[in-house]
């Protein structure tokens, strides 16, 4: 799994065989410090590891130390086109810039916002997207999945070419066979590490099925080494979205995942209702555990014992069953709790 080329941000590693990393971008000015901080806060306590900050002027590039001394995790630059802009992001602290080279255009712009890089151990991502393919290549081959993989090379190469190899690459497109054929082409030509995303996905319903669909494909080709999940939403649900992407792919390291039946005519219990409950409730769980919510106790048990814990229902109450032992038999209304009583002593975690 996973490209062979690392990168480091700050403390987070990323590539090399590392576990796949959740990024998120925030949507608050940077340079209101006390909004980015809370929303920098509301991200950790999501599970995102690493942050970006859009910087388009030097007061946000300015409010880069104040963010960084309230928050704890990796933030990330996002610059366009002015390079003094990410020299002045490395100045404040940033953990890792995000350009795309070749809207900076002059080498030796490239060559110093390196410099300054690699003096202060700052990794680069390059990303390109469709928008942003060099105009050359967008001539010869159209904004097409070639054009954005020989853009996004010639970046590195740029990059390359100071002596600068402390990359990471993202190839977004909006259309999602692009983006895989991109990102697939990409990474039989390179073993930089590999930033997945979808560009202009969509709101949080669409968004997260269309960048599923790619990172689904793409991780279960090896192909995909940090992930952000773009929504046109509060960024917390892009966490969120990449957690159960994550998930559904069993490429979690971390919390709950549900499994639930489908409900049919023998359940007897409210379990749509239970289940989303049960997700709930263990939306912020650290442990990764498998739970399992069932309608009955005729299938469910067979089918939840790969859970470590789990939920059948019978006649308005139902079964809690551990590692595929009936553990109690408990009303309807207590399942809930009990299940939750048992998974804090299981976890040793208050929920
Ligand atoms: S577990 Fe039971 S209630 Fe749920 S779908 Fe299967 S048979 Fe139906």
């Amino acid at each position: 799994m996973a490209s062979k080329g690392k990168i480091t941000v700050r403390n987070v590693p990323i590539g090399g065989g590392a576990p796949l990393v959740i990024q998120s971008m925030c949507n608050t000015p940077t340079q209101d410090v006390s909004a980015t901080v809370k929303q920098i806060l509301a991200l950790e306590n999501a599970g995102c590891q690493v942050v970006r900050l859009a910087i388009p002027n030097l007061d946000a590039a300015q409010a880069i130390p104040a963010i960084k001394a309230q928050t704890h995790i990796p933030l990330v630059a996002d610059i366009h086109f002015d390079y003094r802009l990410a020299l002045a992001a490395v100045r404040g602290g940033i953990d890792k810039v995000r350009i795309n080279p070749g809207n900076i255009g002059d080498p030796e712009k490239i060559r110093m916002v390196a410099d300054a890089c690699k003096a202060s151990g700052v990794p680069i991502r390059v990303g390109v997207n469709s928008g942003s393919i060099d105009s050359d290549l967008r001539e010869q081959y159209g904004v097409t999945p070639e054009a954005l993989c020989r853009s996004a090379l010639r970046n590195l190469e740029a990059l390359d070419s100071c002596n600068f190899f402390d990359t990471c690459v993202s190839l977004k497109m909006s259309n999602v066979f692009s983006t895989i054929q991109a990102y697939r082409l990409f990474a039989k030509q390179s073993d930089r590490p590999i930033h997945l995303g979808v560009t202009e996905a969509g709101g949080e319903r669409m968004g997260t099925l269309r960048s599923a669909a790619a990172f689904g494909a793409l991780l279960t080709d090896g192909i995909g080494d940090t992930l952000r999940v773009s929504l046109t939403a509060d960024p917390v649900k892009e966490v969120y979205a990449a957690k159960d992407i994550l998930k559904a792919l069993d490429l979690h390291t971390s919390g709950a995942r549900i499994v639930s039946c489908p409900t049919c005519g023998r359940t007897q219990i409210d379990l749509i209702a239970l289940a989303e409950q049960v997700e709930k409730r263990l939306e912020n769980l650290q442990t990764k555990l498998t739970v399992a919510v069932m309608g009955c106790v005729v299938n469910g048990p067979g089918e939840a014992r790969e859970a470590d814990i789990g939920i059948a229902g019978g006649v308005h109450e139902g079964v809690i069953i551990k590692k595929g032992e009936i553990l109690c038999k408990v009303p309807e209304q207590e399942l809930l709790p009990r299940l939750v009583q048992e998974i804090e002593a299981m976890t040793g975690e208050r929920l």
